[in-house]
């Protein structure tokens, strides 16, 4: 098994597992780009990354996300797997940020019907429950069900632990979350689905077409970009290509993409 990337420092590890890939196709994955050449340049059809991270804080466990589950097709639904193999079971998570409703994020949180993180508090924000509420059929609705008792909203901007802030970064659903990590090696922002693509650093316009409000989401986009570039902070994407993890720079004005190297 390949090692999972990973991040030490002093009291925090930051391990980026991965849940498989989700294949989408251009005219659902990358709208809204204009006449963008590196866009027109991708397929009608491809597969796309579904990184999450894992946080260990002292003897904590949170779980950004949780991965389609059993609810994606036979290219995902490994993350469960892969969180054994490095010896973290699900019992061990204390924490499950559910960054936002989509079922490529939330599926994993159930399993044979059951909560797959029992002893897990699991936090969304109190809009994107709202959000999840306007569509009780929906799959992921479905699923928010299954792990009710263990849910906890939250409204405003919010410190789980020491140094982890979620932040509320709207636009591409109107809860979506985005978690701060606080490290003395510097700052991570794990931005879940606020970027689709590496190139939607440089071409914020570029979103998926189930984006809520994508007015919004250019903001959220642009807001992050110049905070991470201002002040060096790193950004974690989940569906940028593994281990979704790098620094933004700036070239003849433009913001680019620069994955951190992994061997
Ligand atoms: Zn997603």
């Amino acid at each position: 098994m390949k090692r999972p990337y990973e991040i030490q420092c002093e009291h925090l590890r930051m391990i980026v597992f991965s849940d498989g890939v989700f294949p989408v196709s251009k005219n659902f994955f990358l709208v809204g780009a204009g006449n963008d050449q590196e866009v027109e340049q991708f397929p009608d059809d491809f597969e796309v990354a579904l990184n999450f991270v894992c946080l260990q804080i002292g003897d904590k466990h949170i779980l950004i996300d949780a991965g389609f589950g059993e609810t994606g097709g036979q290219e995902s639904g490994h993350l469960l797997t892969e969180l054994n193999q490095s010896g973290i079971k699900p019992h061990m998570i204390d924490y499950v940020v559910l960054s936002h409703s989509h079922i490529d994020h939330i599926g994993g949180i159930v399993k044979n019907d059951k909560p797959a993180f029992p002893n897990a508090t699991h936090i969304m924000s109190k809009k994107e429950w709202l959000y999840a509420e306007q569509t009780p059929d929906s799959k992921s609705f479905q699923v928010l069900n299954k792990v009710l008792p263990l849910l906890e909203v939250i409204e405003v901007d919010t410190e789980i632990l020491p140094g982890v802030l979620l932040k509320h970064t709207p636009g591409h659903t109107p809860g979506h979350l985005t978690v701060e990590v606080r490290t003395n090696n510097g700052v991570y922002l794990i931005t879940n689905d606020v970027y689709n693509i590496p190139h939607s650093i440089s071409n914020t316009d570029l979103r998926v077409i189930l984006e809520e409000d994508s007015i919004q989401g250019v903001r959220t986009r642009n807001q992050l970009i110049q905070l991470a570039h201002k002040e060096q902070i790193f950004i974690h994407s989940c569906h940028f290509p593994y281990p979704g993890l790098g620094t933004i720079e700036k070239v003849n004005s433009l913001y680019q993409w620069k994955s951190v190297e992994i061997q």
